[in-house]
């Protein structure tokens, strides 16, 4: 465990970006959101006054869990990327305990909690959210960058109502084929699951999973057990709502193809086949890369810091389950 630590530091620091700041120079707001290795705080920087959103991951449990080499792309590729829908890390840092990464605090909230309070997107409004995740795919995989963790958690509304995509913990650099197994159930592809060797296709697949459950309200796919939900997928028969029109079922059917060789933006024109689908026949990209487009939900902010649009968290529970979380350095919050 020593020994792999301090590889693990050691490759850490190799890959740092350079930046002098340190924990306490960061005053913590409140928690945004917790997962399975740490928590993401809404912090204010004491010196240039900005807000960020801290991801925190206990080194431990990094460890224990066999995710460091999941940790180590996450970092170096959030440290690459520049792209409007997707988030910037501002700095990166470690102590005896943690790994922060700090990022852009988006604060519209996820788009998973806006989703079920109004239930389901209309097809306009799912057209203007799928379009800005195809110019994002198309970025990250130009970088031979696969995601794989597209899902309504991890896609957040900026104050102007656009997106923008967080968590690249499972994000992976790779030109050919990989075969880990990772994800979340409802949006896993069916060759991860049948434990085949899979590509960036997998992404589109999600995709096709994502613009469901917008214009939906529900996935796809989905059952109690994960392994209900993992046979209905090899299976891969979809039952849309009545209400969906036909360009939607011909998009979302065109991405939910079980067959990767015939799978929307996997196949030989690569991105062209969905870039021009029906579903996007009116869709003005540059519009909308440009952020010139009026979005068809704003959210309410109060302020640059106003954590208001995320769910509340126990701050006095945090990790009560890991006593090493209440590092000294940690107390300089
Ligand atoms: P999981 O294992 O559940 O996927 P995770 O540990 O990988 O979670 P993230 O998904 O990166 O962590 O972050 C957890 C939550 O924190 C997000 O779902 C979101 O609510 C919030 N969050 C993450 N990044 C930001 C950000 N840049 N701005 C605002 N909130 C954020
Ligand atoms: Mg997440």
């Amino acid at each position: 465990m020593v020994e792999a630590k301090d590889d693990f530091l050691s490759k850490w620091e190799q890959t740092t970006t350079k930046s002098s700041s340190k924990l306490k120079d960061f005053e913590k707001e409140c928690t945004l959101g917790t997962g399975s290795f740490g928590r993401v705080v809404l912090v204010l920087h004491k010196k240039d006054k900005n807000y960020y959103a801290m991801k925190v991951l206990n080194m431990q449990k990094v460890i224990k869990l066999k995710q460091v080499e999941h940790t180590l792309n996450e970092k170096n590729i959030l440290r690459s990327i520049d792209h409007p829908f997707l988030v910037r890390m501002h700095y990166g840092f470690k102590d005896a305990c943690n790994l922060y990464m700090v990022l852009d605090f988006i604060n519209g909230g996820e788009m998973f909690s806006h989703l079920r309070s109004v239930g389901k997107y209309s097809e306009l409004q799912t057209e203007f959210y799928a379009a800005q995740i195809v110019m994002a795919f198309e970025y990250l995989h130009a970088l031979d960058l696969i995601y794989r963790d597209l899902k309504p958690e991890n896609i957040l509304i900026d104050c102007r109502g656009y997106v923008k995509i967080t968590d690249f913990g499972f994000a992976k650099r790779t030109k050919g084929r990989t075969w880990t197994l990772c994800g979340t159930p409802e949006y896993m592809a069916p060759e991860i699951i049948l434990s085949k060797g899979y590509n960036k296709a997998v992404d589109w697949w999600s995709f096709g999973v994502l613009v469901f459950e917008m214009a939906a309200g529900y996935p796809p796919f989905y059952a109690d057990q994960p392994i209900q939900i993992y046979e209905k997928i090899v299976a891969g028969k979809v039952k849309y709502p009545g209400h969906f029109s036909a360009e939607i079922k011909s998009f979302v059917g065109s991405l939910l193809q079980v067959d990767i060789t015939k799978r929307s933006g996997a196949m030989k024109s690569g991105i062209d086949d969905i870039r021009n689908h029906a579903f996007f026949l009116t869709t003005d990209w540059v519009g909308l890369f440009k952020g010139k487009l009026k979005a068809p939900y704003v959210p309410q902010c109060s302020g640059p810091g106003d954590a208001g649009n995320f769910d509340e968290y126990d701050e006095d529970d945090e990790d009560e389950d890991d006593e090493e979380f209440q590092g000294q350095e940690f107390d300089d919050f």
